[in-house]
């Protein structure tokens, strides 16, 4: 699997994994769009995921300017075409209450009104472009893994409601059981009201389909090499052809290959992303474990595992994985996301696996995104350490606005680029460590 620490360009012109998604989504027959001739253009945006297509819609819809975005692979190939679905209000690593310890309660409430943002830019994206992305009812469940950090809860819902008049609700071990499931691992939860499960691959495709009808260019497998800053702007450089523009958008994230644009490599740890999907649940096994909701679940782990049911009665279970791209399809990863899920939920013992995918997220080194202007005429947003869905596409708007003048929110993930890591070629020597511990935390502490 292309490993983006370790290989110095990206892959091209790779199918999509086979993904449930890949294999459930009616997708139009879309042969590769490769750029075979020299063209001009205003801006070029590279990597068609949600940021990408987001702010070239943006920038094509609202601010009046050309834009052609390139991708290496397929429409949204990378984490966009493969997450989990869960659009979430939030990015990032730290919850609601970190963000108050460490930028000031003020500041966390600002965050927090500009996550809602996030989940109002997937809303107009999908109402712009129609976009039929089997949206879910709405509810994210956070699980408490332990009963210690259960007795936590009550007092945490209550921040979230006092202090940002969030209407979350705690949910007792027992209504938790009544209400939403027989998981032998949970111990009561906190219920976010406005977060819900998405078809993240049709939701990708529909914001391509929005950005071409507002304008934008966009060109599959066709990877952007190097570019070259000229006396009027830059040249971009694609196997087959070379894109003049005036500014240049990174939306490659994780995805970023090891040396493209070094300042981002160093600020930005590639982590691999696993999920399974079941063959899906039998009326019996859909009552034995009363799962007959489709709330979205992340429990509270320091490895988390996240999960959901699908509208064909799938589980669909995600987590860590393999460190190394190398290592990606070793079949130990998905047989450890079953044995989890069946400690979850004993009476499903022989439920069988059906699909296994991987992806890349980009880890910062503060567990939070940056969205920056890196250095005259470059701007990229990265980072967002697995929690992108409804972020991205707020991002790429906000990159938009950047790049054409328009000021941002006075928040700290606006105002400077992603941290470099210190010793960064240790990184993944750290992520060993981060995981024996996570490991240990999560069974004894
Ligand atoms: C398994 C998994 C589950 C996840 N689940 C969730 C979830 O449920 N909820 C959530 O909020 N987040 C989730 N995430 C994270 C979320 O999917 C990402 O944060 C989000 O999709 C990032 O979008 P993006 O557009 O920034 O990057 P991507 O979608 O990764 O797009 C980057 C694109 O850039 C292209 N590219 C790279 N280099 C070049 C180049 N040189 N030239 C041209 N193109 C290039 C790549 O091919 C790729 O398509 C998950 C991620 C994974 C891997």
């Amino acid at each position: 699997m292309y490993d983006p620490l370790v290989d110095s360009t990206v892959c091209q012109q790779q199918p999509y994994p086979t993904s449930y998604w890949a294999a459930h989504t009616a997708l139009k027959a879309q042969p590769l769009a490769v750029l075979s001739h020299d063209i001009s253009t205003d801006v070029v945006v590279i990597g068609a995921g949600y940021t990408g297509l987001s702010c070239a819609t943006e920038l094509a819809a609202e601010l009046g300017r050309e834009v052609t975005v390139l991708e290496a692979n397929q429409t949204a190939w990378g984490c966009s075409g493969r997450n989990a679905g869960f659009v979430l209000r939030g990015t990032g690593r730290l919850g609601l209450a970190q963000l108050a310890q460490r930028y000031g309660v003020d500041t966390a409430q600002q965050f927090h009104l500009e996550y809602g943002a996030a989940l109002d830019r997937v809303q107009q994206m999908i109402a712009m472009g129609n976009i039929a992305c089997q949206a879910q009812e709405a509810g994210y469940l956070k699980v408490a893994h332990n009963a210690a950090l259960g007795k936590q809860l009550p007092q945490q819902a209550d921040y979230l409601q006092q202090q940002f008049n969030y209407p979350v609700e705690y949910l007792s071990p027992e209504a938790l059981r009544q209400q939403y499931m027989h998981n032998a691992q949970a111990f009561g939860a906190i219920r976010f009201p406005d977060c819900y499960g998405v078809n993240p691959l049709a939701l990708a495709h529909g914001y391509a389909d929005v950005a071409q009808q507002q304008g934008a260019q966009l060109y599959t497998g066709t990877p952007v090499l190097h570019w070259q800053r000229t006396a009027k702007g830059f040249v971009v450089q694609t196997p087959a052809a070379n894109i003049k523009c005036n500014q240049i958008i990174l939306a490659t994230n994780a995805y970023t290959a090891n040396g493209f644009y070094p300042q981002l490599n160093r600020a930005s740890l590639p982590v691999l992303s696993s999920v399974i999907v079941t063959e899906p649940l039998s009326v019996q096994q859909l009552t034995d474990a009363n799962l007959h909701h489709n709330q979205l679940v992340m429990d509270t782990r320091a490895l988390k595992y996240y999960y959901r049911k699908l509208p064909d009665n799938r589980l669909l279970f995600g987590g860590r994985s393999a460190i190394y791209g190398k290592d990606a399809a070793n079949p130990i990863y998905p047989a450890r996301l079953l044995s989890a899920l069946k400690r979850s939920f004993p009476m499903l013992q022989q439920l069988q696996l059906a699909y296994h995918w991987s992806g890349w997220v980009s880890v910062s080194l503060d567990d939070m995104p940056r969205l920056c202007q890196s250095e005259p005429g470059v701007f990229y947003a990265a980072g967002y350490c697995g929690s992108g869905v409804s972020f991205s596409s707020l991002a790429g708007k906000r990159l938009a606005q950047l790049a054409s003048g328009v000021a941002l929110p006075p928040l700290p993930i606006y105002h400077s680029g992603l941290k470099p890591f210190p010793l960064p070629q240790f990184r993944r020597v750290g992520q060993q460590a981060y995981y024996q511990w996570g490991r240990f935390k999560d069974r004894y502490l």
